[in-house]
């Protein structure tokens, strides 16, 4: 069994989480630890234990820990990246593509852990100085979704790390495999026992208890509905909380787009990574005059897509995570032929040589704003295409709903551009891009009902792991 860690110790639990191939369900990726109760009171305390030193470390000793981790996430992006894509299902350029980001982001952190600064200012008195100081917040709970198992752990993990604060990580149940990988990857870089502790297990048992055990602040990346009731929790326990949830992210297709250029963003932002991305482009708002070139061009490439197993070099698209995600994604399909959309290609459960949770992707067209296809996450490969009359309609449709994460245009018009960039309710805009797919040095988050508490990643994910001091300096 692979074991919890906590406070620097490798521990077994009572029970085991089974790690399944969804490409292959004959292969057990492996037995990992789940936590009870007990060990994340544990855990907590030695991240409680373990922070007055921590926080108190030089920034080269933290920069150095971090490094070393990037270099060794970066040496072994084969063999991680096959794990990944064994334990999650994206394909293995896909998988390798995500432990590069994770290995990027140790190395960022590094040097962001050297840059912490201040501000030093006068006072409006005479003769006092202000100074504002920025310190760790103290024990960080992180809380992780199955789709990016070691990218999202490590955006987290590494700022978390860098400023000072020390960490207790639950991650997925379906994925635990590469956050036990980096988990070991610093254990090994040299972090003193109780820094990181990684307690893996169900989240319904781990999360109450992790805020029960007295953390400072969480981090947390999920559905909306696990995001909302832990705000909840927070609130009344004092404890600083980060929440990045879902999207239902609109592409928008201007009559003036590139059209093969407008088809590669939707195909990519739709249905690569098997739709499993927050920041995926379920609905494709798409003006009168290009429409029906679109769709048709769309259906063609979307036949095209080879869907196989997450190891295959031919395979363009993984299986679904889950046999629970997979049952989702189906029964909205069938909503949604139930609600009068029209099924252009598509949403069949399908067979291939190893048993696993294969689905052709979905396209959809006729549909209105009003339908579940429209309105609710599917977090699968399933795309809704819906008609405008004009840009001003398509952006009056592309903001009408709850959430905020990510939007797209394609347009070759650049008073398009600047006013979709204004006008559109989202924390991140692309213009001529897919909707999903970002850069790690830049804020990464949402607006709405898709994001809550201060943006991560880049310069400003220091304002969630870091509290600020202002000091008044008499003479
Ligand atoms: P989920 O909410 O079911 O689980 C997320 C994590 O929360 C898991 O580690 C789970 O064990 C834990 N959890 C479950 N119940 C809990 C509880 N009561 N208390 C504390 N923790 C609990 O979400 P998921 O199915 O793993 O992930 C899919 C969702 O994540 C989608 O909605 C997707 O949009 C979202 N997501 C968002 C982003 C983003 O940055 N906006 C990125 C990736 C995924």
């Amino acid at each position: 069994m692979h074991s919890n860690l906590i406070d620097g110790i490798w521990r077994n639990s009572q029970t085991a989480l089974r790690n399944d191939n969804p490409s292959d369900l004959d292969d057990v990726v492996g037995e990992y630890a789940s936590g009870s109760p007990d060990d994340m009171r544990e855990a907590v305390a030695a991240a409680r234990a373990a922070f007055p030193a921590w926080s108190r470390t030089t920034p080269q000793q933290r920069s150095d820990i971090l490094d070393t981790a990037g270099s060794e996430i970066l040496a072994r992006r084969q063999v991680l990246g096959t794990l990944l894509a064994r334990e999650e299902g994206k394909t293995l350029p896909e998988a390798i593509g995500e432990v590069t980001r994770a290995g990027q982001i140790f190395k960022f952190f590094a040097g962001e852990a050297l840059r912490m600064q201040g501000e030093l200012m006068d006072s409006v008195r005479p003769g006092v100085e202000v100074l504002v100081s920025r310190e760790p917040v103290g024990v960080v709970g992180l809380i992780t979704p199955w789709n990016f198992p070691i990218a999202i752990p490590a955006w987290k993990t590494a700022p978390a790390l860098a400023f000072g604060n020390t960490v207790v990580l639950k991650p997925a149940e379906l994925v635990p495999g590469s956050a036990w990988a980096l988990a070991d990857i610093l254990q090994r870089a040299g972090l003193p026992a109780g820094v990181f502790n990684l307690v893996m297990g169900s989240g319904h048992v781990l999360g109450p208890a992790m805020l029960d055990a007295g953390i400072d602040a969480l981090s947390f990346t999920g559905s909306q509905r696990t995001g909302q009731s832990l705000a909840k929790a927070c609130a009344v326990r004092g404890i600083k909380v980060q929440l990045e949830m879902g999207g239902k992210n609109p592409l928008v297709v201007a009559d003036d787009a590139d059209l093969e250029q407008a088809v590669e963003c939707a195909l990519n932002g739709a249905f690569y990574a098997t739709g499993q991305r927050c920041t995926a482009s379920s609905r494709l708002i798409v003006c009168n005059r290009i429409h029906d070139a679109f769709v048709t061009r769309l259906a063609e490439r979307t036949a095209a897509l080879r869907v196989g197993h997450a190891l295959a070099v031919e395979s363009q698209i993984g299986p679904v995570a889950s046999e629970a995600q997979l049952a989702n994604n189906l029964s909205h399909v069938a909503g949604g032929q139930a609600e009068g959309a029209r099924l252009v290609y598509g949403g069949e459960h399908l067979k291939r040589t190893t048993r696993g949770y294969y689905q052709a992707p979905a396209l959809f067209a006729d549909c209105t704003p009003d339908m579940r296809l429209c309105r609710e996450e599917i977090f699968g490969p399933v795309a809704a295409v819906l008609r405008a009359e004009s840009y001003e309609h398509a952006l009056a449709l592309a903001n009408d709903t709850p959430y905020g994460l990510a939007a797209g245009l394609c347009t070759r018009s650049l008073a398009l551009a600047t006013h979709f960039r204004r006008h559109a309710e989202a924390g991140m805009v692309m213009v001529n891009l897919p909707t999903a797919g970002v850069d790690y040095h830049v804020p990464f988050g949402g607006r709405k009902t898709s994001s809550h508490g201060p943006r991560e990643q880049g310069r400003y994910a220091i304002e969630f792991y870091t509290t600020v001091k202002t000091a008044y300096l008499g003479s």
